[in-house]
């Protein structure tokens, strides 16, 4: 009995001093976004023209797509199978919005935009009919495109979403309550990690409904309470949400939100930074990041921009096209941080000219190529601060992974470099200014400038197995002084017998 309870007692040492790596609860996720489901694609199609048919015949443009146009159905349930082949039994899918494809409104109608949510809705339900699914809208899934309704009395558009397009058989009654007022809900994952699937192309500066408005559809306040409940309950919270805040890292420096939107949001990010641990975002179809800093220039926040599957050439000047893409996440269950996420892609000339979508290859992992253990701000600024030096390989790999290694990918000239760094690090637009143009900001944790970039102080790192060894080490030491100490007291119990006896009889009877 006495050595069962001295095994025990060592059992719950080894426990105590086991480092935490040894005892993580770790999960998977995919995000997938951007899918862009054109249902008048053709192989036979226009390229100039979305490859839509047209009266004069074409060179086969590509089963599985075109980089000048949307996803044709073979495009999509090859992405979702590609999800079920890699990880068939993920613990729930995040999908960040855009199924419309990027058509005239004059091709569309609102029960044609029902049906394509719809026929993607029903792709991801039937391939993963066991895993729980977070949807949110994107800025194309309304009718007409970017009209996003605002108005609580005013929802018939949401409802349609969820009767038409069969989100209510995916959300949960209490989430579809809350999406039938403005498209946002929230969910528990678990108990210590909860969801927040917003509507951010409320915010976003296309949408002539929500110009100036307190706080469309009360979003902010729908945010706000469930934030501050999450942290009543101690619970860690995920944002998912289609248009990031913050400015395009492509392009001549496009922002998303109206600016009265973009400095709340940041704001209420800001408030809340201690719980929220993860943001993930789609709408750029760009692969790329954002942090985001206090006052003091503390990385507090970040937000992961998951490219897209569609392969669209975007008609923005300085913005290309992109290979179609999948992310799959591993998280701790515990606290919900993510240890990292590996991107998955398919070359899309390759498919189109072996015939076959099965081809998904594994494109990067966040914990090889950046050297990343775990997905937080502060080692998401040591990435962003080795990106100040153009040449840097890991700069190199940032460029080649936002297009999805698309071949059209051309040389990033300083300015190109500037614009990424500056979008990275600069989430407020005042502050992007500034950091575009040289100067110094407010909040200058990327200091750059156009004539001197500095390469970063390369900052001494301990080796995470070292951790494991001292730990292993120090409670192999303790279990020897413990073992000693025990044999010590026995070796005192056999002198002083009848004392000790009492208490022997009493833990045999208890
Ligand atoms: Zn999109
Ligand atoms: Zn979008």
């Amino acid at each position: 009995m006495e050595l069962f309870k001295q095994v025990n007692f060592n059992v719950l040492l080894l426990f105590i001093f086991l480092p935490h790596g040894f005892t993580k609860d770790v999960g998977y996720f995919w995000h997938v976004t951007d899918f862009h489901y054109d249902a008048n694609y053709s192989a036979a199609g226009d390229p100039t023209n979305m490859c839509h048919q047209g009266n004069g015949s074409h060179d086969n443009v590509g089963t599985y797509g075109n980089y000048m146009c949307d996803s044709p159905w073979n495009l999509i349930t090859s992405a979702i199978q590609a999800m079920y082949k890699i990880k068939p039994d993920p613990d729930f899918i995040i999908w960040t919005g855009d199924s419309v494809p990027h058509v005239d409104d004059s091709d569309l109608d609102p029960d044609k935009v029902y049906m394509l949510i719809g026929n993607v809705t029903n792709e991801l339900v039937s391939v993963f009919p066991n895993t729980t699914l977070y949807p949110v809208l994107g800025n194309h899934d309304p009718y007409p495109a970017n009209q996003m309704p605002y108005d609580t009395d005013n929802t018939a558009y949401y409802k349609g979403i969820l009767e038409k397009s069969h989100w209510n058989s995916v959300l949960g009654v209490n989430e579809s309550r809350h999406f039938h007022n403005g498209g946002y809900y929230s969910s528990k994952i678990s108990e210590k990690l909860r969801l927040i699937g917003l509507n951010t192309n409320l915010y976003y500066d296309q949408d002539r409904l929500t110009k100036d408005l307190p706080d469309p559809a009360q979003q902010m306040d729908f945010l706000d309470k469930q934030l501050q409940e999450a942290r009543k309950h101690n619970q860690m919270v995920y944002i998912i949400a289609h248009v990031p805040p913050g400015v395009f890292e492509l392009g001549s420096g496009l922002t998303w939100f109206y600016p009265k939107y973009n400095k709340q949001y940041l704001e209420k990010l800001e408030e809340f930074a201690d719980i929220i641990t993860l943001q993930l975002y789609g709408h750029e179809h760009t692969d790329s990041f954002r942090v985001q800093f206090d006052a003091e220039g503390k990385p507090i926040s970040m937000m992961l921009l998951a490219p897209a599957v569609t392969p669209w050439k975007s008609t923005l000047p300085g913005v290309g096209a992109n290979n179609p893409s999948i992310r799959l996440f591993k998280y701790d269950r515990e606290n919900g941080v993510a240890q990292n996420y590996v991107q998955y892609y398919l070359n899309l000339t390759a498919a189109n000219i072996k015939g076959t979508g099965d081809d998904w290859q594994k494109e990067y992992d966040t914990s090889d190529v950046y050297a990343l253990d775990e997905l937080r701000p502060a080692k998401l600024h040591e990435l962003a601060r080795a990106f100040t030096d153009r040449s840097n390989k890991l700069f190199q790999h940032y460029l080649q992974y936002n297009s999805v290694l698309w071949a059209g990918n051309t040389e990033c000239n300083e300015t190109c470099h500037l614009h990424h760094l500056c979008a990275i690090t600069q989430l407020d637009y005042d502050n992007f200014r500034t950091c575009i143009s040289g100067g110094v900001t407010t909040h200058h944790p990327t200091q750059t400038t156009h004539h001197h970039p500095h390469r970063p102080t390369p900052q001494p790192q301990v080796p995470t197995y070292m951790f494991y060894l001292i730990g292993g080490l120090a409670a192999v030491v303790f279990l020897l002084f413990l073992v000693v100490a025990c044999m010590c007291l026995r070796k005192g119990r056999r002198l002083r017998a009848p004392r000790y006896a009492k208490f022997g009889s009493l833990s045999l009877n208890s």
